[in-house]
C-alpha cells in the first residue's frame, strides 16, 4: 500500500502553513507541516512519500510524473483557502493520469466539503485535524474496506455527499505517540529550503502542542483545523526531539515551536525550562507567545536558550483588542515588550490592519504604538477574513467583504491584499497602509539601531545573515509593489 502525500504546486514560496497564507514577503517558506505530521504515522504502516511542490518549484507535470513513478493507492492533497481553486485543479489533473483514491486536506475542508466533493478530482475530504483521520483511510484503502465507519471525513456516494460524525481531537497521548516531525523532514525534505524571517537558519519547525483556547476573532487555525483546546505532548517527549535534532541535524540552527502559543500554560513553560537545564542541550529555540506571559518565565526561558518570542500585539488601539476578543491590552502589551527586552529576548511584534472597527484614527494608535514598542522584527499583515472565522461572519453580515471567494485574497505575486472595505476605510487603503508601515519601520535610520541589537549578541554572524537575507527580500518585495 503506497500513500503520496502532497503539498501542491502553487505559487513559488507559497506557505500552506503560514497563519496568513501567501507568499511570505522576507523570503519565508514554512515546513509543510500539518502534512509532515499526518505523514508520520501514516508511514509507521505503510509505504509513504512526502513532496513539497514549492519548494522544489515543481509544477503539476513534475508532480504528475512523479506519481506515475511511485504508483500510490491514496494521494492526500493540502489545501489552504487561497490557494483552493488551484488545489482542487491540481487533484483533478492527477486523477486524470493515474486511478487512486485521491483525499483532500486542510483548513477549506472544515468549511466547503459540499462544494469540494463537487470535483471529479476529489473523492474523500478529511475534515479539521487529520492524522488519524488518513491512517484509517489508508487501513481501509489497503484493506480495500468501506470507508463508511471513518470519523471526520465527507465522501461522495452513489452521487450523494456523506458527511460521517467530526472526529475527536488527537488528545496529549496521541500527541506523543506520533513520530518527531524532524525525522520526516530528515527523510523526505531538505531543510535548507525552508526559511523563517525571524529565526537562525537552517531552522525545524515543530509542535509542541495543538490549539488555543482563546477567542480572537479573526484566528484561523482553532476555528478551522486544529480546534480551542490545547492539548501538549510530554515535556520529556518535547526534548527527546530536541536531542534526536542534535544529534541527527547537526546543521540546525533553532527549534521553532510552532503551538499557536507555546506560552498557554505557564507551568508547563517553566517545567519545560527546568528539564532543558538538566539534560545536556545546546539547543536555539523560539516559539509563538501571549502578551500576557510575565517577566520571571521570560527569564527562565532565556536561561533555557530561548532566542525570540513571536506575539500577536495585533493592534495599538485597546477598543480594537477589545472588538477581536484578543484578551489583552495595550498595557500588558508594552510591559510585555520591556520585560522581554530586560530578560534578553527578542521578539518579532505582529499586528494587523483592517480588523473590526479600524479607522484612520487607530491606525495612527497602531503606528505609535509600533514606534514605542520598537519589535526587533516587525510584521505586519492585511486582516484576512477567513471562511469559519467570526471575523468572516461578522464582514459578511456587515456587508464588509468584496469577495466571498477566499481565492481572491491575494495578488499576482501571491501578497495578502484586502479584501475587506468599510465605509470610512478601503481596501486599497487597508493594503497600502501595510505596506507603508512596513517600509517606513525597515527602511529608516531608526531601525539600524534595532537591527544592531540583533548583530550584537550570541550567534550575531547568524543574526546577520539572517537579517540580510530577509531585507534582500523584504526590498524585492517593496520594489515589485
Ligand atoms: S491567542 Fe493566538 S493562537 Fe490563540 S486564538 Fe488568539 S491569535 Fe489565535
Amino acid at each position: 500500500m503506497r500513500v503520496y502525500m502532497l503539498n501542491p504546486p502553487y505559487l513559488p514560496h507559497f506557505g500552506r502553513g503560514a497563519r496568513w497564507q501567501d507568499t511570505g514577503r522576507g523570503g519565508t517558506l514554512y515546513y509543510p507541516v500539518w502534512l509532515s505530521y499526518a505523514a508520520g504515522v501514516v508511514e509507521q504502516e505503510h509505504e509513504t512519500r512526502l513532496v513539497d511542490a514549492p519548494a522544489w518549484n515543481w509544477n503539476k507535470d513534475d508532480v504528475i510524473d512523479d506519481i506515475k513513478k511511485f504508483k500510490p493507492d491514496l494521494v492526500a492533497i493540502d489545501s489552504s483557502f487561497p490557494s483552493l481553486d488551484n488545489d482542487i485543479q491540481v487533484a483533478e489533473a492527477i486523477k486524470q493520469a493515474h486511478d487512486a483514491m485521491i483525499v483532500l486536506v486542510g483548513p477549506p475542508t472544515s468549511q466547503f466539503p459540499e462544494e469540494i466533493l463537487q470535483s471529479k478530482g476529489i473523492d474523500v475530504v478529511a475534515r479539521l485535524e487529520y492524522d488519524f483521520t488518513l491512517k484509517e483511510l489508508a487501513e481501509a484503502v489497503a484493506l480495500n474496506k468501506d470507508p463508511r465507519h471513518i470519523k471526520g471525513i465527507s465522501y461522495k456516494d452513489n452521487g450523494k455527499i456523506i458527511h460521517n460524525p467530526d472526529r475527536e481531537f488527537a488528545n496529549s497521548g496521541d500527541l506523543d505517540r506520533i513520530p518527531f516531525v524532524s525525522k520526516l523532514y530528515k527523510k523526505h525534505l531538505d531543510i535548507k529550503d525552508y526559511f523563517l524571517g525571524s529565526s537562525l537558519y537552517p531552522e525545524v519547525q515543530i509542535f509542541t502542542g495543538r490549539g488555543c483556547p482563546h477567542k480572537c476573532t479573526f484566528c484561523s487555525w482553532p476555528q478551522t483545523l486544529m480546534g480551542r483546546k490545547y492539548r501538549m505532548r510530554s515535556i520529556s517527549n518535547v526534548l527527546d526531539e530536541l536531542e534526536w535534532i542534535e544529534n541527527n541535524l547537526p546543521e540546525v540552527k533553532e527549534v521553532f515551536f510552532e503551538d499557536d502559543t507555546f506560552t498557554i500554560n505557564n507551568r508547563r513553560v517553566l517545567e519545560f525550562c527546568k528539564e532543558y537545564s538538566k539534560r545536556d542541550l545546546d539547543t536555539i529555540w523560539a516559539c509563538n507567545a501571549r502578551a500576557d506571559l510575565n517577566y520571571e518565565t521570560m527569564k527562565e526561558m532565556k536561561k533555557a536558550n530561548c532566542r525570540l518570542l513571536i506575539v500577536g500585539y495585533e493592534s495599538g488601539s485597546n477598543e480594537i483588542l477589545k472588538n477581536i476578543k484578543k484578551g489583552i491590552d495595550v498595557q500588558q502589551i508594552e510591559a510585555f515588550a520591556d520585560n522581554a527586552r530586560k530578560a534578553g529576548l527578542l521578539v518579532l511584534g505582529d499586528f494587523i490592519i483592517g480588523l473590526p472597527g479600524e479607522t484612520r484614527e487607530s491606525i495612527e494608535q497602531t503606528k505609535k504604538a509600533i514606534k514605542k514598542l520598537k519589535p526587533d522584527i516587525l510584521q505586519v499583515s492585511v486582516a484576512s477574513p477567513f471562511p469559519g472565522t467570526e471575523f468572516y461572519q461578522w464582514c459578511k453580515e456587515n456587508e464588509y467583504l468584496l469577495t466571498d471567494n477566499p481565492n481572491e485574497y491575494l495578488d499576482e505575486q501571491g501578497h495578502q491584499k484586502s479584501i475587506v472595505s468599510y465605509p470610512w476605510l478601503s481596501a486599497e487603503e487597508i493594503t497600502n497602509t501595510v505596506d507603508g508601515i512596513l517600509r517606513k519601520y525597515y527602511i529608516s535610520p531608526r531601525y539600524i539601531p534595532v537591527a544592531l541589537r540583533q548583530v550584537f549578541r550570541k550567534n550575531g554572524l547568524y543574526e546577520l545573515r539572517r537579517l540580510w537575507y530577509s531585507t534582500k527580500m523584504f526590498i524585492g518585495y517593496i520594489f515589485g509593489r
